[in-house]
Order: C-alpha cells, then sequence, then structure tokens
C-alpha cells in the first residue's frame, strides 16, 4: 500500500450514542489517547461522534468535546433512528480513508486500535473484534446468542462471524462497498459479511458497560434476530412449503388407513376429539405460515416506501468553530436494530 495515498493516511473514529451521558466521560479521554496513538503510526485521525436522539446530556457533553478538541466531529441526527442508521450516518461522513466504529458505552477498548491499524497495513478491508468473554452477561442473554449464530450461520449464505459486533475497522474501499447498501433493515453484521474482501478477526476481552443501561432487552434481541434471519435468508418462507407437503402426505396416508379399516373391519369412524386437533393443528401451522409470509411482506412495505435511512439535524466537520443551538429532544432511545450481541 501506499503510505502517501491519503487514502491510507486518514482513519475516522465512529461512535454512535444514544443517552451515554454517563459513560461518554469515561470513554472520551480513551479515545483521544486512540487518536494520539493513531497519530503516532502516521495516520491523520479524528473522531466522529453520532447523536441519535439522546434525551439526556450527550449532545452537550459532545459539543464540549468538539470545542476542546479540533479532531472531534459531531453528527447529530433529527431524532432516534436506531443504531444501525446512526452508524450508517456516521459512515456515510467519512469520504476518505478508513473508519474504525466503536460503542460509546467503552464496551470496545480504544486501546486496540494499533492492531487494527496494523492488519489493516496488512491489506485486510474488515477488522472485526470478536469478544472471547461475554462480562456483563448473563446466562440466557449468552445461550442465546449462542443460538442465534448457530441459526444465522445456517440460513445466511454470507457469512456472519460469531461473538462479533460492530467494533471493526473498515477500509476505503469497504466502506464504498457499504455505502451502496440501502436497504432500510439494516441488520450491519450482515452487511459487513455481503461485502466480502478480506477480513479477519481481533480476539480481545469485551467487559461490562462502564454506565448506563443497554438498549437491547430481550424482546429487543428477539426482533433484532428476526431482523437477520429475514434479512439474510428466505429459507423460512420454504419452510411453509415443507410443512404443507409433509402434512399433505400424513394426512394422505391416514386417509387410506382409515378407508381400509372402514372396507375390510366395517369400523366406525373415529369421534370428534381427534378431528378437533388436526383442524386446529392445521390452523396452527396455516397461521404460522401466514405470519412468515407477512414478516416479509412488511419489510418489502418498509423497503418500497424508500424514505432516507436518517435525517440529520447539526452536522460539524472536525476543525469546525460555530454549531447550531441545541434543539429541544423528544424521542428515547428504541432499538430497532443491530445490537451488539
Ligand atoms: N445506540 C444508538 N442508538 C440506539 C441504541 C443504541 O446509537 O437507538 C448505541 C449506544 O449508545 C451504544 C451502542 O449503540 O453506543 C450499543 O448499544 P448498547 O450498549 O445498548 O448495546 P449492547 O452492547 O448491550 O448490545
Ligand atoms: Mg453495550
Amino acid at each position: 500500500m501506499d503510505a502517501f495515498d491519503p487514502e491510507h493516511r486518514r482513519l475516522t473514529l465512529v461512535v454512535a450514542a444514544c443517552n451515554e451521558a454517563e459513560a461518554l466521560p469515561s470513554l472520551h479521554p480513551r479515545l483521544l489517547a486512540a487518536l494520539d496513538m493513531a497519530a503516532a503510526a502516521g495516520l491523520d485521525a479524528s473522531l466522529l461522534y453520532v447523536d441519535d436522539g439522546s434525551r439526556d446530556a450527550t449532545w452537550a457533553l459532545m459539543q464540549g468535546y468538539a470545542r476542546e478538541d479540533a479532531r472531534v466531529a459531531l453528527l447529530r441526527l433529527s431524532r432516534n433512528f436506531g443504531k444501525e442508521a446512526a452508524l450508517t450516518a456516521g459512515l456515510d461522513q467519512v469520504r476518505q480513508g478508513a473508519a474504525m466504529i466503536l460503542d460509546a458505552d467503552g464496551q470496545d477498548p480504544p486501546e486496540l486500535l494499533p492492531q487494527f491499524v496494523a492488519k489493516w497495513r496488512e491489506g485486510y478491508d474488515d477488522i472485526h473484534g470478536t469478544r472471547m468473554a461475554r462480562a456483563g452477561d448473563g446466562l440466557f442473554k449468552r445461550v442465546a446468542a449462542h443460538g442465534f449464530y448457530r441459526v444465522i450461520g445456517r440460513l445466511s449464505k454470507t457469512p456472519v462471524p460469531r461473538d462479533t459486533g460492530d467494533f471493526r475497522l473498515l477500509s476505503p474501499r469497504a466502506l464504498a462497498a457499504l455505502r451502496q447498501l440501502r436497504e432500510r433493515h439494516r441488520f450491519m453484521k450482515g452487511l459487513f459479511g455481503w461485502i466480502g474482501f478480506n477480513s479477519t478477526a481481533i480476539p480481545y476481552q469485551r467487559d461490562a458497560r462502564a454506565a448506563g443501561r443497554s438498549k437491547f432487552n430481550t424482546w429487543r434481541l428477539w426482533n433484532f434476530a428476526l431482523e437477520g434471519i429475514t434479512g439474510f435468508s428466505t429459507a423460512p418462507l420454504r419452510l411453509a412449503t415443507y410443512l404443507g407437503l409433509a402434512t399433505a402426505l400424513l394426512a394422505f396416508a391416514y386417509g387410506c388407513v382409515v378407508i381400509v379399516q372402514a372396507l375390510l373391519w366395517r369400523n366406525p369412524v373415529a369421534g370428534w376429539p381427534s378431528l378437533m386437533v388436526v383442524i386446529l393443528f392445521l390452523g396452527g401451522v396455516q397461521l404460522m405460515a401466514l405470519g412468515l409470509i407477512g414478516e416479509y411482506l412488511g419489510r418489502l412495505y418498509e423497503e418500497s416506501k424508500q424514505r432516507p435511512l436518517y435525517l440529520v439535524d447539526v452536522w460539524q466537520p472536525a476543525n469546525a468553530l460555530s454549531s447550531k443551538p441545541l434543539p429541544e429532544p423528544q424521542e428515547s432511545c428504541h432499538a430497532h436494530g443491530t445490537s451488539t450481541a
């Protein structure tokens, strides 16, 4: 790689945050230290904070950071759009060089930056952190995550590396590729895998959240899993076909048995309990299949509306001094999106 090419000299740390006023003060100095490490490695590094419609002091804190350090850029979305939209907004602003994505809660250690940069210089395009331990996750989340990665690994045609979140460094061409994927339902882990190129993993110890609460409870994680499966596989649609085929075959076989019994032994037809069971069972299967189709149809509907993925309220590039006054925030964080689980 050419060391004088600006594409290879620039690095932007992208940090999406929603209501992280408790965690940011401890993370910010670590991010600044990471910028220094990047500079020591000969990189022109900057930090981009994306405020995803926070209602607490997050935006005020960010503005303070930007005033103190010219390397800090700010982007504020018009409301809470969810983590993947916020990340997309941030990555869209990285017009030159590579980008490194970190969580705002201190779970992704910025201290690993030199390792990521070293891999980038070796020629990798997608360098992702893979957690070795899940500190702060209960047994249920661990088991659920394990099951999820198994299912998505089987169903998705493109790889979704396990135990890997959004903590990663993307090369300029990986970023350019990602920018072309404008789908509304963004399962980022899948999108990263979809673009391909050379990827490598860096194992790391994932700490528990520095402060504040996770925005992803069990229900949201379940929805997130659905997002991943429906976004990257149409196999569930085929499930209905096979279920239907199997029940039809079974029904046919049973029908034969009933006819033979009636003809040979003059057996009276069995009563209604078995009939009820079959009707209810089939009703359930049909509703489930309909629901499945509905899932995909709903996604198709969302896509067809062609709405923008996010709207920007304030964009303040690094080195800028002025900014718009703080507007009144209205929404709380919701996570129709990517968790790092
Ligand atoms: N986040 C965001 N918008 C949201 C929800 C979350 O930007 O609507 C950010 C959040 O501030 C954090 C990251 O996404 O930086 C990961 O969120 P969290 O720590 O709650 O997820 P977990 O690590 O528990 O999966
Ligand atoms: Mg977290």
